[in-house]
């Protein structure tokens, strides 16, 4: 990746979405200001308005500690559900409607955003021991012409080593870790709802770990994307240092 995507990665979606929010609340001020110059607000316009005030600082107050918990853990437990549920379903939204809009790349977005969120993960579970982790990963890992059929468990992989299965499964089996293998977001979320493990580090490509993420809001989900080089092998390949660190910070 270059130095300039590096970057991007970390700084977008936290810029995006404080971007909108000044977007936002520029426009509301606008309207406000070019009311107020009308010989008073009806009853109607100050409920609106007043409304209106109340949204946009419920989305910035919000947003303040959103962006704090990447740093501090929020004390309140229902505090740090509703910044995960903003996070997932106002948040990302927004930065991805302004992504749009700015015709901006959407995949260094959601690196961005899965770079956010898992700050915010691992915060949330500093100093936390959890009793069951669960590995999610994707199947397009498996070498492709493997005889072995994986299903949803690893346990059947003969470790050939001719894919990253191997090494996971071994890694998985010295940490004592659960895992599981899913075909796409409906199974993923299946397996989750079935073993409601305390953490989940979940590999996958970019789509598939955005809808994971946001199908399962409600668990702790520490995303590693998968990483497919063009005119190398059809298999996805993932850096095994990156959920080796992440099951072990979470254990
Ligand atoms: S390591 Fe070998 S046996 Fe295991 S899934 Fe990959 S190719 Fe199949």
């Amino acid at each position: 990746m270059k130095e300039q995507d590096q970057y991007l990665s970390v700084i977008k979606f936290p810029a995006f979405v404080s971007i909108t929010l000044i977007i936002l609340s520029a426009v509301y001020f606008g309207f406000l200001y070019h009311a107020l110059q009308e010989p008073g607000l009806s009853t109607s316009q100050t409920l609106i308005f007043g409304l209106l005030l109340l949204v946009l600082l419920v989305l910035v107050a919000t947003w303040v500690a959103t962006l704090m918990s990447t740093h501090i853990r929020l004390k309140a437990r229902w505090m740090r559900l509703l910044s995960r549920w903003m996070l997932v379903h106002v948040y990302y939204p927004l930065a991805r409607f302004l992504a749009t809009v700015t015709f901006s790349s959407k995949n260094i977005l959601i690196e961005s955003y899965l770079n956010f969120s898992n700050e915010t993960v691992l915060t949330d579970q500093r100093e936390i021991s959890n009793s069951s982790i669960l590995a999610l990963l994707p199947h397009c890992l498996q070498k492709e012409d493997c005889t072995v059929r994986i299903g949803t468990d690893i346990i059947s992989c003969e470790e050939c080593g001719g894919c990253d299965i191997a090494k996971i499964k071994q890694l998985v089996s010295q940490q004592k870790v659960d895992a599981a293998v899913a075909t796409g977001g409906s199974l993923a979320k299946k397996l989750i709802t079935e073993r409601n493990p305390n953490v989940i580090v979940a590999v996958g490509c970019h789509r598939d770990m955005v809808d994971v993420v946001r199908d399962a809001w409600i668990y702790p989900i520490y995303a590693i994307l998968d990483e497919r080089v063009p005119g190398a092998k059809p298999e996805a390949k993932v850096n095994l240092a990156s959920i080796e660190f992440a099951i072990k910070r979470f254990k």
